[in-house]
């Protein structure tokens, strides 16, 4: 439920109204507008009598939040979120650019790329050192010594970093080396390891399962949330379909579907979402009509011998040819480009 006040109420009331909710042992959650202020409650609502609060000085009114994720909620939070993530920040003005390698591989690779990525626009470096393989006899990653090499990446050029982790274990490394941490497809609904990175405070970006509803991706942010953690971005990177011809298919309509519904920002992952290197730039523009936040895209300088989703890479100047082209619609969308 939450408790819209009346315009301009003073903290006195304010206040009032969180001791009466943190009285009857539920939390109450703020987002205070211009000149509105929200007060969420989450919890069981039957601890606290309606009556009371619909008469306690300058409450407006009461309404109902009928979905079951609750603090990701746009009812909680009408304005849209602003996610700081190192020396950056993704949100509404902007158009946050991740790039970087599926997988570190070395020093040399990565930093090669992170100069390549950094001189071409984007701001915060992407690279894998805890990889989820489909097979274990895949390449693995690097792990914490990949994660070394993010932050000599970070120091030399000045990018913010992320790198996935899979497991408590690498969340403890990351937390040393990177700026935000992303939580992959196959863990979106690993509660143990949202909680966990809900505890961390970390920034986390949360990709969308390969299955999930939105209404599911949205539950497994609010698992983060309700830890404490408001710093999150969801990446939406395809769904599976009937349809082979690309790796996933990417459902665009989730970022409108999610702006009607959470505050919380949104970017497009075109390369794990299509597989396909040369569907990368169509999908970045369209990610960008459509009102996305940002950009996750695979970029290798040898995609040929890449050891992990060389086929979705772009090169070094192709990443940047996008970059110019995606110019004008970040001015189009009103975003500036970082
Ligand atoms: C990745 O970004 O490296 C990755 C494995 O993506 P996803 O979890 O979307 O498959
Ligand atoms: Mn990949």
């Amino acid at each position: 439920m939450i408790i819209v006040m009346k315009p301009h109420a003073s903290e006195k009331s304010i206040e009032n109204v969180v001791k009466m909710i943190q009285d009857s042992g539920l939390s109450a959650h703020l987002s205070k507008g211009e000149e509105v202020t929200i007060i969420g409650i989450v919890g069981d609502k039957s601890k606290i009598s309606n009556r009371n609060l619909e008469i306690a000085p300058e409450v407006d009114k009461l309404v109902q939040v009928t979905e079951s994720y609750k603090l990701t909620n746009k009812k909680f939070h009408p304005t849209p979120s602003v996610v700081k993530v190192g020396n950056t920040e993704i949100g509404p003005d902007t158009l946050s650019i991740m790039a970087g390698p599926c997988a570190i591989e070395s020093e040399e690779q990565l930093l090669t790329i992170a100069h390549a990525v950094k001189a071409a626009g984007a701001t915060i470096l992407r690279g894998g050192a805890y990889k989820p393989r489909t097979s274990p006899y895949s390449f693995q990653g690097l792990e914490e010594e990949g994660l070394r090499y993010m932050k000599e990446a970070s120091s030399e050029t000045g990018l913010a970093t992320i790198c996935e982790i899979i497991s408590e274990e690498s969340l403890n490394a990351a937390v040393k080396y990177v700026d935000m941490v992303q939580i992959g497809a196959r863990n979106m609904q690993n509660f143990q390891l949202l909680r966990e990175v809900g505890r961390s405070g970390l920034p986390v970006l949360l990709k969308r399962g390969m299955a999930a509803t939105i209404e599911e991706w949205l539950n497994a942010a609010e698992y983060i949330m309700a830890e404490g953690n408001r710093n999150i971005v969801l990446c939406e990177r395809g769904i599976r379909t009937y349809e082979t011809s690309t790796r996933n298919t990417l459902d665009i309509s989730a970022v409108p579907v999610l702006r009607a519904k959470s505050h919380l920002p949104v970017i497009i992952d075109p390369s794990h979402a299509t597989g396909v290197r040369a569907y990368v730039a169509p999908l970045s523009k369209a990610a960008v009509a459509v009102g996305a936040d940002g950009l996750m895209i695979e970029v290798h300088n040898n995609p040929a011998c890449a050891l992990s989703d060389g086929p979705q890479s772009l090169t070094c100047p192709q990443f940047e040819d996008l970059c110019q082209e995606l110019k004008p619609y970040a001015d189009l969308a009103g975003r500036a480009f970082r």
